[in-house]
């Protein structure tokens, strides 16, 4: 394989590890991995980096040169053939991909901006990581932005740091402490990455600048003595197969293709494989195995070189017919001649049916659309734990015929008429369509700030439900007044008063039950030690005032008695069609015993 060096002292049966680069926007994601493979093109050669699919190829040649400077006697030897960094950064869903049920990913670059700390991707990317159980290592990038820092390009952050002014090495320090803070904050250990001495429970900071180089051998340093400290065994080169899409792309002249990286593993043209795909497995044979021209060969037509054969680790595209509805985040599987193909579409199908299996596709419940797999199981996972219902799912861009579906929900419960978009884009067309039709779209490429949007969006829903119903909404309450707490005892009334049963709101009507033909008028403010609120709960001891009636405490009513919310055929028809998600069992139970108290058939 030529992809791979001979005349290095590297372990054979070692395959290259594969990186990602996450972070918030904005925090130097990009730059990063542009300087990388910038410094060693400036500095006369490529050294056979290699610009593959959806990642870039170091081969050890080039990651050697690459940390001299923080190696200069090359006391720390290179074992691994190279390094495999996936191309998009901060592609959530990249850490979310899994094969075989461990991560696609061996190590992960977080990066955070110095001056900004942790910031609300940060702490996502770190909840992944945490959970994917991947290891990696924070570059605190922008260090040339500290006022007055004194720039040598490329160096390694030790020796630049002896050069700075004593106060930018304070500012550096206070930048520093705080950024340790923000990481103890989130139950986390974190050191500058010489100092640490624990790396299976502290977080190592590499401090870099993408814009000067500074700290960049460092960092490469550090991930290349991570993954050969303590993944040796995870990088053994196996010979079983394993193999992770990344994503559908048309592409002319070759129809629908996907781009892969093969982690484990070898394939060849003429391969027959099976993948998950959306309506049902794909099963097909491999017309093409794809990786992109080298830059300098522009005499070349072709966009791509074609491969008989690739080794792991290796980013390339696949071109075969009949790859439409593949997913993202899916596997591929290579069925050979004594494979059962019937086992292989099953296996390929098991995590996306485990998903449908949360989608009641019969009930209620929003649209929710993501960019793979693995980052719709994560925000099933979340609407889930949220109780948000879920009816229909899709992955890929939101196309016209998916609003159409989200808007059927219109009809039976229209504040779910929306389309939940994770990581994925809208089209022109889909995006008219849902404002016609009145289905909202929410778009977001961070989980949680979706769901911020649409609790937000249904607490609206819910004030404008409240609203349109204020004056005929009764929710069923059973209250007894406190002794001696009668405040005023005609018009308004003030009592005080213990809720036994359901729940007291600002605007309820009260009788008096033994005496169900006294409306004592409907409550106008509610006070919990001597706070105003809008809804007293079960065995809460609150002053009341009610207003609008003749009825006066000590005449027509007495401290034994005991107060009912008036509820009427039309409250309890509003209460059924509006507001089933704010009634308990118990309430229902409460609303029978009241109807039988005011005759309600
Ligand atoms: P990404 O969104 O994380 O990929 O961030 P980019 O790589 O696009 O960088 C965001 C902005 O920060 C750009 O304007 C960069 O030029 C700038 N930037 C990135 N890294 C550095 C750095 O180390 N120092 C300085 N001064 N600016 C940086």
């Amino acid at each position: 394989e030529k992809l791979e060096a001979d005349e290095y002292d590297i372990d054979k049966n070692l395959r290259s590890p594969i990186c990602v680069v996450l972070g918030h926007v904005d925090t130097g994601k990009t730059l990063i991995l542009d300087k990388i493979r910038k410094t060693r093109v400036q500095e006369g050669e490529a050294g056979g980096i290699t610009q593959q699919i959806g990642a870039t190829y170091f081969p050890i040649k080039s990651l050697q040169k690459l940390t001299n400077k923080v190696n200069k006697k090359h006391r720390y030897k290179h074992k691994l053939p190279g390094l495999l960094v996936i191309d998009t950064p901060g592609h959530e869903t990249f850490t979310n991909l899994r094969s075989r049920g461990s991560n696609l990913c061996d190590v992960a670059i977080l990066v955070v901006d110095i001056m900004h700390g942790i910031e609300p991707q940060t702490r996502e990317s770190i909840d992944l990581l945490k959970k994917r159980k991947t290891p990696f290592v924070v570059a605190l990038n922008k260090i040339d932005r500290l006022y007055d820092w004194n720039v040598t390009e490329n160096m390694g952050f030790r020796d630049t740091f002896k050069n700075q002014k004593k106060h930018v090495q304070m500012e550096f320090q206070n930048r520093l402490n705080e950024t340790i803070l923000h990481f103890n904050q989130l139950g986390m250990n974190a050191e500058l990455y010489f100092k640490n001495k624990s790396i299976k429970d502290t977080v190592s900071l590499v401090p870099t600048s993408a814009v000067t180089g500074e700290g960049i051998p460092d960092l490469l340093m550090y991930v290349v003595q991570l993954t050969q400290k303590y993944m040796i065994k995870k990088l053994t080169y196996l010979s079983t197969f394993q193999c992770t899409i990344l994503e559908v792309k048309v592409i002319e002249g070759h129809g629908t293709t996907v781009d892969v990286i093969l982690v484990n593993g070898k394939i060849h043209e003429g391969d027959r494989i099976i993948t998950c795909g959306l309506n049902g497995p794909i099963d097909t044979t491999i017309r093409a195995l794809l990786t992109p021209q080298p830059l300098k060969e522009l005499r070349v037509k072709s966009e791509f070189i074609r491969h008989p054969v690739l080794h792991a680790a290796v980013g390339f595209k696949i071109s075969a017919v009949g790859l439409e509805n593949s997913i993202p985040g899916s596997e591929v599987f290579i069925c050979g001649q004594r494979d059962d193909p019937e086992e292989l579409k099953e296996r390929a199908m098991k995590d996306l049916n485990s998903i449908l299996n949360d989608v009641d596709t019969s009930g209620k419940g929003v649209y929710v659309q993501s960019s793979t797999l693995g980052s719709l199981e994560a925000l099933l996972e979340f609407l889930k734990q949220m109780k948000i219902p879920v009816f229909g799912i899709n992955i890929g861009p939101v196309h016209k015929k998916d609003v159409e579906k989200a808007s059927v929900m219109l009809e039976l419960k229209p504040e779910f008429g929306v389309v939940l978009a994770f990581d994925v884009t809208v089209t022109g067309e889909a995006r008219e369509y849902a404002k016609e039709k009145g289905v909202q779209i929410f778009e977001a490429k961070i989980i949680y700030h979706l769901f911020d949007r649409f609790t937000e969006y249904m607490k609206e829903v819910k004030e404008n439900k409240f609203r349109q119903f204020k004056d005929k909404l009764v929710f069923p309450v059973i209250m007894k007044i406190l002794p001696k707490s009668c405040f005023n005892s005609k018009d308004p009334i003030i009592l005080g008063v213990k809720i036994c049963e359901g729940s007291l709101r600002v605007g309820t009507p009260i009788c008096v039950s033994s005496k169900k033909n006294i409306l004592l008028g409907k409550v106008v403010s509610i006070q919990l030690n001597k706070k105003s609120i809008q809804v007293a709960k079960v065995s809460d001891e609150v002053a009341i005032r009610i207003e609008g009636s003749h009825y006066m405490h000590g005449r027509h009513f007495e401290d034994d008695d005991t107060l009912v919310s008036h509820i009427s055929r039309v409250s309890i028809d509003i209460l059924k069609e509006h507001f089933q998600d704010e009634m308990t069992k118990k309430d229902w139970k409460i609303i029978i015993q009241l109807k039988k108290l005011f005759q309600i058939n």
